[in-house]
């Protein structure tokens, strides 16, 4: 049986990171991954800010679609939200150039990787763990980080807890009249639990999706047929992609010989469905942190909480504000949503703000300068705390 101080499984944008962090730290690691490479099925819209693409370390701009400046925000009743910066704040890339690049990276770092490598258990035998795959191979490992993604079989077999929620996603790629190739559209009130959204690809095409508490392909037929929408489509679709979002992250990601990062831990930020960033500086940790307690040979729960810590610090007040900003949208009616719009459209400084101190990395950054600009009346302050703490 082989033998690794650290066995990662999963080769997204989170395992091939932490992979990379581990070899990086002077562990001997081994990636493992399901299907025949990186970046398939794409389950995902592409959009990454800047801080995501920061925390890539992918130098290359060839995986970059298209460049974002903006956004128009629509409520249920078509009022709209209009800020566009003077630079690029985000950008669209191909997910599957994406992680494979990513993947380059850690194998460059000395990560071994297997792929075609399906785990299928885990046990914990004499302070090793035995990964038991497809076909019966075996690997054992001092220490196990689950980058699995949403399923996270592996992380829920080793006592890993759920996230709070798993959303319902749903996406085509379809031809349409775009209004703005550099602005992203974010539609409110067509997916309870997040929005839905148009992301161009270039004048002719846009990525169109949603994530939602239920029926993710259900609502986005529905949300096709709207007016908004359904004028500016220019034929059939191309691709659908579909998937489940995490939110609200595990209770505990770190358990005797295994830690848990990315969807597999739930770290996805609640305002926008975005999972890289969140995933790659928490992966960043994962693979440092495994690495060193390996290497100690030190590889109980209680060695491995500095990882459940350190991503805590990091990421945790910024998941938590951003739950509460998502309940709080979530549970307005129709005529908040278009109350809210409205009133915030008509409010140029605040928009400026937007365009210059916009970041959907760190979304709570803008909320706390947002509420600078904000003359709220107090029922209307009220009603939206109500929201955000029910
Ligand atoms: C519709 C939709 C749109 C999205 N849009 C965006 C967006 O625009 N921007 C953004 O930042 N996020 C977006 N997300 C979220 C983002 O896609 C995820 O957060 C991100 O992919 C999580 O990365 P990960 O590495 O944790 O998991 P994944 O990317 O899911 O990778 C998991 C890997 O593990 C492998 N694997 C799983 N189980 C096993 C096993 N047992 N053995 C071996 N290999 C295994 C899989 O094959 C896969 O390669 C979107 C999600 C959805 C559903």
């Amino acid at each position: 049986m082989d033998l690794f101080d650290v066995a990662v499984i999963g080769a997204g944008p989170a395992g091939s990171m932490a992979a990379k962090y581990s070899a990086k730290s002077g562990a001997r690691t081994i990636l493992l991954e399901e299907h025949a490479g990186a970046g398939w099925p794409v389950q995902c819209a592409g959009l990454l800010g800047q801080e995501a693409m920061a925390e890539s370390e992918i130098s290359s701009r060839s995986i970059v679609l298209q460049a974002m400046r903006g956004a128009t925000v629509f409520s249920p009743g078509c009022r709209r939200l209009d800020f566009k910066a003077k630079a690029a704040k985000a950008w669209v890339v191909d997910r599957r150039l994406f992680d494979q690049a990513m993947l380059a990276q850690a194998v460059a770092k000395g990560a071994e990787l297997r792929i075609r490598s399906n785990v299928r258990k885990i046990r914990r035998e004499r302070g090793y763990s035995i990964l038991t795959l497809a076909g019966g191979r075996e690997i054992k490992s001092k220490i196990v980080i689950s980058a699995e993604g949403v399923s996270a079989r592996i992380a829920r077999q080793a006592g890993i807890s759920r996230s709070q929620m798993i959303l319902s996603g749903a996406q085509v790629q379809v031809p349409f009249a775009v209004e703005d190739p550099e602005k992203v559209e974010v539609h409110l009130g067509v997916a309870p639990g997040l929005f839905g959204w148009v992301i161009p690809l270039d004048e002719g095409s846009s990525r169109i999706g949603l994530c939602a508490r239920d029926r993710g392909c259900e609502r986005l037929r529905s949300f096709l047929k709207t007016d908004i929408i359904k004028k500016r489509l220019r034929g059939s679709p191309v691709a659908l992609n579909v998937g489940g979002l995490p939110l609200g992250p595990a209770a505990v990601t770190a358990v005797d010989g295994l830690l848990a990062v990315g969807d597999a831990a739930g770290q996805v930020k609640p305002t926008s469905g975005g999972g890289i960033y969140p995933g790659l500086v928490a992966a960043k940790i994962a693979g440092g942190v495994a690495a060193a307690a390996a290497i100690e040979s030190e590889c109980t729960a209680l060695r491995l909480m500095e990882y459940d810590r350190l991503w805590r610090a990091a990421l945790g007040r910024e998941l938590e504000i951003g739950m509460r900003a998502n309940r709080m949208l979530s549970r307005m009616s129709d005529a908040e949503l278009d109350e809210l719009v409205g009133y915030l459209a008509a409010k140029p400084r605040l928009i400026k703000a937007i365009e210059e101190h916009g970041d959907i990395d760190r979304p709570s950054l803008l909320m706390a300068r947002m509420m600078r600009h904000l003359d709220w009346d107090a029922i209307r302050l009220a009603r939206l705390l109500g929201y955000a703490l029910r």
